[in-house]
């Protein structure tokens, strides 16, 4: 007999890739929480680091010219890591927050280099960007932009198309590349249903950047820390953005924070002697030791079982089973990349019932924007873990195509 689950799923435990519910049920977390448990779930190791930091001094703030340790060392490890060059750090307490930062700099930096009418960013239809002030404007996903009065709750924004570079340099001269401050970009595109740049997208769209220039802020919240089979998108596809949002990966979620990285080019005018301009930018837990030090040792996690070249052993296998669902009738496509991939459900497919019957099956994945289900799973995850997550939403499939056929 199936077993009933109640429909609020309560997560007591998880180790690895797997959940445990609070009544008992194990699932296998195909998203990965909301895409950041990279390196898994219930690592002891982590649990001892944060411990150790807080044991010692739990933070103290950036603020003026104090520091902590942990956060000075972080921003140096990722100085090593990220595709930008001369980048410095802005530590942020999550995803919305380093949008927020990116946007708020990208317009604050064309102020102080004297461009004054720079200040329209452009962001790709489907996009998400979390959903502070500037995430909600910048909403690629129209429903998440809308109900605040206005068009966009600050003016001076406007979408491009997913990936059509013809119409975006259009939209550009409309509007004028005096005006545009920035583009926001997920190299893949996640919330929004997984879609991967097509070939050349990226660095065209990078290409456009500089010839109209125009700040490219990479959105690798989801993407950075290996996703991708690189540490960073922007690797894989070969580009250099000015700024650089991150967050989940960086802590796989142990912790919450984020950061952005900035390029010498932007950083540039704040730095430049004793009396820069100050970019007024600062939150109490930005640079939390805690969290700071958890980054650090879960980048040793990464390096140390070399997670990131596991994600391109994966990808294939992903690719492989994910790909065979497009078989069913009920499903209009599969796209995946690296360790992510959305199985985009026919439009009338209830995407519910199937959700349910993975969970009944034992596995949860849940619903991204175009009905389609998301897959995003703990890079620790094997590759009969992969196929066994694939089969099961066969089933699930198959099981509500006999329903809706009877
Ligand atoms: N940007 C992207 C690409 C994201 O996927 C998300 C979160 N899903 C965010 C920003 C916002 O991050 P957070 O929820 O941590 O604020």
């Amino acid at each position: 007999m199936p077993t009933t689950i109640k429909e609020r799923v309560v997560i007591a435990s998880a180790s690895g890739a797997w959940l445990t519910t609070e009544d008992g049920h194990r699932l296998l977390d195909l998203p990965a929480g909301l895409w950041y448990a990279n390196i898994g779930h219930g690592r002891e190791r982590i649990a001892q680091a944060a411990a150790k930091q807080m044991t010692t001094l739990e933070t103290y703030h950036l603020f003026g010219i104090h520091a902590n340790r942990p956060a000075i060392d972080l921003a140096e490890r990722l100085r090593g890591l990220v595709p930008v060059a001369d980048a410095s750090f802005i530590l942020t307490s999550g995803g919305s927050d380093s949008v927020e930062v990116a946007c708020k700099l990208a317009r604050r930096y064309w102020q102080q280099v004297g461009r004054t009418r720079k200040t329209v960013v452009l962001s790709r239809t489907g996009g998400y960007h979390g959903l502070h002030g500037f995430g909600t404007s910048i909403a690629g996903l129209d429903f998440n932009r809308a109900g605040y009065g206005t068009e966009s709750l600050i003016p001076e924004t406007a979408r491009i198309p997913l990936a059509d570079l013809a119409a975006t340099r259009t939209l550009i001269e409309r509007i004028g590349p005096g005006n545009v401050a920035a583009l926001v970009a997920e190299p893949v595109v996640g919330t929004g249903g997984v879609h991967p740049p097509p070939d050349g997208y990226l660095t065209g769209l990078q290409a456009l950047c500089q010839e109209f220039d125009i700040l490219l802020v990479a959105d690798e919240v989801i993407t950075g820390f290996g996703r991708t089979g690189e540490w960073f998108a922007s690797h894989r596809w070969g580009i250099e953005p000015d700024l650089i949002t991150m967050a989940k990966g960086i802590t796989s979620g142990y912790a919450p924070l984020g950061a952005v990285a900035v390029s010498g080019r932007v950083s540039e005018p704040f730095m430049s002697g004793d009396d820069a301009p100050i970019f007024r930018q600062g939150i109490t837990y930005s640079g939390h030791a805690t969290a700071c030090a958890v980054a650090m040792e879960n980048l040793d996690v990464l390096e140390e079982e070399d997670l990131v070249a596991r994600v391109r052993a994966l990808e294939p296998v992903l690719a492989t089973a994910f790909g065979s669902l497009a078989e069913s009738p009920l499903v209009h496509e599969v796209r995946a990349i690296g360790l992510m991939a959305g199985v985009q459900l026919l439009p009338d497919v209830p995407a519910d019932e199937v959700i349910r019957g993975c969970r009944e099956r034992g596995v949860l994945t849940r619903l991204l924007a175009g009905n389609a289900l998301h897959v995003c799973p703990p890079f620790v995850i094997t590759p009969d873990e992969i196929r066994f997550a694939a089969d099961v939403i066969a089933a699930a499939l198959d099981a509500v195509a006999e329903r809706t056929a009877a």
